[in-house]
């Protein structure tokens, strides 16, 4: 018998889509990107997307704030928006809470997320909430809108295009480990502590890159560049190759990654949780998309490698080498 550890997420959403793909009615887009896209009026389209947070798989209660942890949830929520180059407007809390949690507790939760709302002009319009036997579970359904013409999406790569990050990649996983180990707080642990626990969804930016249609495909990464870069491939029938040493790391993660002997790229290529936008740029317009960017944001969009025509395959490559990770794993390039 073949078990879910098997086929794996990819594999058990490739089910469920094949499943409830066909029929859909027309201007639908279902299962398989960062939101669902439903037909709206003659100009807009209705996003909707959804993500859970489970007390010990996502979230350590005694490790994360519960201002941080109310926060996050609707962040994480937000990131999808920004990865279609939507607009937030309404939210929806279900919880699953233990009889014991505390009501001062629930009320610096809604304090955090209250905040990130107001901020993002988002509303909370309902919810459920139920008991839950000793696990906290937290689960956010938000709708917001988009241009129809403007919309990106994972599955519009094409082979040439400039793969961008819009920030640097690894902070928050780097942010994890310290929690993990218990490493002692200091000013560095603290900042990477901070990026995993309040990650700032891209809304303005990926408002902005979706008004340029030299941007191809677009996502946030939240499980990290090599599994999110393999669902632009899959989508998008393609390859891609990657530069590890072109990935914007952190001086801080830099400097953290040495002290405690940490793989700085296998942190930026499989961290997860960033919550910034990886996106594809055609070829021809990428030096005057990078220029604006930078003047716009302040800040550098960074190249990271190409789309290739080789379907499913996705090469790292340090000093202008291949690397296979699945022959040699990352020790191969440890730290340089
Ligand atoms: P993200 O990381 O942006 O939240 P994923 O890559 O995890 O998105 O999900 C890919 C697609 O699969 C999304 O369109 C999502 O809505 C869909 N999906 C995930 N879980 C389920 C499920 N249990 N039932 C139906 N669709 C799902
Ligand atoms: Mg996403």
């Amino acid at each position: 018998m073949t078990s879910l550890s098997t086929i794996g997420e990819f594999g058990l959403i490739n089910r469920i889509r094949k499943n409830f793909i066909k029929g859909l009615p027309p201007g639908i887009t279902g299962i398989g990107d960062d939101c669902a896209i439903i037909p709206f009026n003659d100009k807009e389209v209705l996003l909707v997307t959804t993500d859970m947070l489970i007390e010990d798989q996502h979230f350590l209660k005694k490790k994360i704030s519960p201002y941080e942890l109310g926060y996050k949830s609707l962040a994480v929520n937000l990131s999808d928006i920004a990865a279609m180059g939507g607009t937030p407007e309404h939210a929806f809390l279900s919880l699953g809470i233990p009889v014991t949690t505390e009501i001062k507790w629930l009320d610096e939760f809604f304090r955090g997320l209250k905040y990130l709302a107001n901020k993002s002009n988002t509303f909370l319009l309902g919810g459920d909430i139920s008991k839950s036997a000793d696990k906290l579970i937290i689960n956010i359904a938000v709708t917001g809108r988009a241009d129809k013409s403007k919309i990106k999406k994972r599955n519009t790569a094409k082979p040439g295009d400039i793969i961008c990050v819009t920030d640097f990649v690894g902070d928050s996983g780097g942010g994890l480990k310290a929690l993990l180990n218990d490493l002692p707080v200091n000013q560095d642990i603290k900042y990477l502590i901070g990026r995993h626990h309040l990650p700032v969804p891209c809304l303005d930016i990926g408002k902005w890159l979706s008004e340029l249609p030299g941007v191809h495909a677009m996502i946030d990464l939240s499980d990290g560049i090599e599994s999110d870069m393999h669902r632009i491939m899959e989508s998008s029938d393609t390859g891609a190759e990657i530069d590890l040493d072109k990935i914007p790391v952190s001086e801080t993660l830099k400097k953290v990654s040495e002290k405690y002997n940490w793989n700085k790229y296998e942190i930026a290529v499989n961290g997860g949780e960033d919550y910034c936008l990886m996106l594809t740029v055609e070829n021809r317009q990428f030096e005057y998309i990078k220029n604006n960017f930078s003047t716009h944001f302040s800040k550098p969009l960074y190249p990271i490698g190409k789309i290739t025509d080789h379907k499913g395959d996705l090469t790292f490559k340090l000093n202008k080498k291949s690397i296979d990770f699945s022959k040699h794993g990352f020790d191969h390039f440890k730290d340089n």
